[in-house]
């Protein structure tokens, strides 16, 4: 069964998607998020077991393979709100064993937006990049400052409306803007048949903040992420793309 967004639950009255993730992560999940909180900002992730997700409210862990970047989302505001030391910690929240997994050569439009599990070999590893993270606007009218979140792959998402004076029109504050590590590499089907003529299906993926660096070529890998898109200008169709959430290693080149 598929949740109601989290609004809808909150006007019936219902405990909302993030009332049950502040429950699950304060009393499920206490040890391992105060455990991170504690190593944090030297280490930056808590890894989250689906099936012990799945065991607390198994609709929610529905929710989280259909919309996983909203679930993410609202798991790290729950983390902030549960944390005794009020470190505004920005922890990633990674999640293992997930169910929903495929091969490579099963990726179509319709997993788009959801959540998956795919199987693979790694290659072209590109360099670091960094994207925006958090834009900072100055509102030509009144100096106000703005901030935006923004999105990977997506173009620059400004404020509509400075909330103080009406004004529509925006500095880009650069320098005081933040910025996120970025890294691109391509996943390629794992062929063990020499006989099989066809190429191997490759699929884009992007990973960023603290799991930049993890991966090398030839590494064989379960990548658990969000299957999103990014538009072709030639062609005008859309390629698939993975926003990595968590890697797990089947085989890492260079360790025995
Ligand atoms: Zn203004």
């Amino acid at each position: 069964m598929i949740l109601l967004g989290e609004t809808m639950n909150d006007l019936n009255g219902e405990k909302t998607n993030l009332d049950k993730l502040e429950e699950f992560f304060s009393n499920n999940y206490r040890d391992p998020v105060y455990e991170a909180l504690e190593k944090y900002p030297e280490e930056r992730s808590l890894i989250v077991d689906f099936n012990d997700l799945e065991e607390f409210d198994a609709d929610l862990a529905d929710y989280l393979i259909e919309r996983p970047m909203e679930v993410i989302k609202i798991s790290k505001r729950a983390i902030k709100k549960i944390d005794p030391l009020m470190k505004n910690a920005d922890l990633n929240v990674r999640f293992e064993n997930i169910s929903n997994q495929f091969s490579l050569t099963d990726i179509s439009s319709r997993m788009i937006g959801k959540f998956v599990k795919v199987r693979g070999i790694v290659d072209d590893v590109d360099k670091v990049s960094a994207r925006v993270d958090t834009a900072k606007f100055e509102c030509r009218g009144c100096m106000r400052i703005h901030e935006v979140e923004q999105d990977l792959n997506a173009p620059m998402k400004e404020p509509a409306i400075c909330s103080e004076c009406g004004c529509r029109s925006f500095r880009w504050l650069k320098d005081e803007s933040t910025f996120e590590d970025v890294q691109s590499a391509v996943l390629k089907e794992i062929i063990l048949d020499d006989s099989k003529m066809s190429e191997p299906i490759k699929l884009l993926i992007y990973y960023e903040g603290d799991l930049i660096r993890e991966l090398k070529k030839e590494d064989i890998v379960d990548l658990t992420g969000t299957l999103k898109t990014i538009k072709d200008e030639k062609t005008g169709y859309f390629n698939f793309y993975l926003h990595v959430n968590h890697i797990e290693f089947i085989y890492k080149w260079g360790i025995s």
